[in-house]
């Protein structure tokens, strides 16, 4: 009984060998053909300049100014409770009042 034990995992064994090395296999073909159009990429465009640690700077969003439609680098906006954006806080003042005395006479 023990010797069929030992046969079947030798058996697995060689399956699992076989296995790899089928990958293996299929594995280089595929670099193989990478690296041939990589070769040709590059035969392409010589002029290729490596940028190592400058990195351009993330796009900005642009938020427009709820009062008078400014577009404005977020960074540079001003918000108010509302989660509206606006260009300073004069028209974020003018935006409020306007709000808040809307119906009313103040
Ligand atoms: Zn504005």
């Amino acid at each position: 009984m023990g010797k069929i034990t030992l046969w079947l995992a030798l058996a697995g064994l060689v399956w699992l060998g076989w296995t790899l090395w089928r990958l293996g296999q299929r594995r280089a073909d595929s670099r193989r053909a990478e690296a041939s159009s990589q070769h040709k990429a590059s035969h392409e465009s010589p002029h290729h300049t490596p940028s190592a640690g400058a990195d351009p700077p993330a796009p900005e969003p642009m938020l427009r100014c709820a009062h008078c439609g400014l577009y404005l680098p977020a960074a540079d906006t001003v918000v108010d409770k509302a989660g509206q954006s606006y260009c300073g806080t004069a028209h974020r003042d003018a935006a409020e009042r306007a709000a808040g005395t809307t119906g009313r006479r103040g």
